[in-house]
């Protein structure tokens, strides 16, 4: 994989054939061909620079909002968590954290520092890096606002700093320079009172254990609501909550869940997912949109027949 003649020059652990089922939270999904975790961002940038140009990449945060399809994906997977994991106050209310450290561990942090209006991350079961290529966001929080510059890396290991005014964000959508990643980000926190944080993020939690499947498989909610609307309210009017197409079925406590009861193939989940959006469309002429990613290649018997 590595280009001919040139020196391995990081650190880190690189395997073979990997399964993806052990990274994703839908705990299912193909093999990559290569997965590399660095352990650090100069062994990232010294690893890139040695990459084949052509090889097809994929950045991991906590795979809780990716179906990597059974037929694998043909190139590497570079992992974040676990390893791009540092954080540093840098002053106070600003914190810089690595792109491979947990939400909830940022919520956690700025909270118990005396910080407000991150809490809502606690319950995000991904990483920073995912949550700034999501711009995830619950109860009424997104991430990008508390964004002061981000870190980022491109396919050549060359590092920039960035601005929020260089990405469109939206709603569960962030477009930046092509073919650049984060590494790392500055976040601005508002000074307040962190035992009332802490005591938000409690509620926050229990709110979601009470609304939310969130003791099985799955990468939360499947499509992103539109605008007016709720995906959920609009697939349960459908009738479609408790649907299974093989070991996927859609959630009967919160309709915008797809779980996956113990058996379920990533392709038993793209099919549910296309059949939830078939139904919703034919009969309420909403098109619902996807927020998971999926990638990789289809099962050999979809292919082949
Ligand atoms: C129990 C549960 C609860 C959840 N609750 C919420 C919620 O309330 N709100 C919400 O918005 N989402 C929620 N999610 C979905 C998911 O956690 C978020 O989308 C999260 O931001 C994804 O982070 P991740 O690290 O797991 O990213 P991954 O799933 O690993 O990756 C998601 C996408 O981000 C890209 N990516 C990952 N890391 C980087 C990086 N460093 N640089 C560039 N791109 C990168 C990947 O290539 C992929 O396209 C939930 C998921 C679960 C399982």
């Amino acid at each position: 994989m590595m280009v001919a003649g040139k020196q391995q020059g990081w650190q880190g652990e690189l395997r073979y054939d990997e399964p993806m089922a052990a990274h994703c939270s839908w705990r299912t999904g193909g093999s990559v061909r290569y997965f590399y975790q660095p352990e650090s961002v100069d062994d990232l940038c010294a690893f890139l620079a040695e990459l084949d140009p052509d090889e097809p990449l994929l950045w991991l945060g906590l795979g809780s909002n990716l179906l990597v399809r059974d037929g694998g994906f043909p190139g590497t997977v570079i992992s974040t968590f676990g390893a791009l994991s540092a954080t540093q106050w840098l002053a106070d209310g600003l914190l810089h954290a690595g792109s491979g450290v947990t939400c909830s561990k940022v919520a956690r942090m700025s909270a118990k520092a005396g910080f407000t209006g991150v809490e809502f991350l606690a319950g995000i079961l991904g990483t920073l890096g995912g949550a700034l290529a999501m711009n995830a966001g619950a109860f009424g929080g997104e991430t990008w606002p508390h964004v002061e510059t981000v870190e980022t890396v491109d396919r050549q290991g060359t590092r920039y700093t960035r601005h929020p005014g260089d990405y469109r964000i939206g709603y569960r959508t962030v477009q930046g320079p092509d073919n650049e990643w984060f590494v790392a980000a500055r976040l601005r926190l508002e000074p307040g009172d962190g035992q009332a944080a802490l005591d938000n993020i409690r509620e926050l939690l229990a709110r979601r254990n009470a609304t939310q499947p969130t003791q099985q498989y799955s990468c939360s909610s499947v499509f992103r609501n539109p605008p007016g609307d709720h995906a959920a309210r609009l697939i349960e009017a459908a009738g479609l909550k408790g649907v299974t197409v093989g070991g996927a079925q859609v959630s009967e406590q919160h309709a915008n869940f797809i779980i996956n009861t113990g058996s379920a193939t990533a392709a038993d989940i793209e099919t549910l997912i296309n059949q939830v959006q078939g139904t919703v469309e034919q009969q309420y002429s909403i098109r619902l949109d996807p927020e998971v990613r999926i990638i990789g290649e289809p099962p050999a018997e979809w292919v082949h027949g």
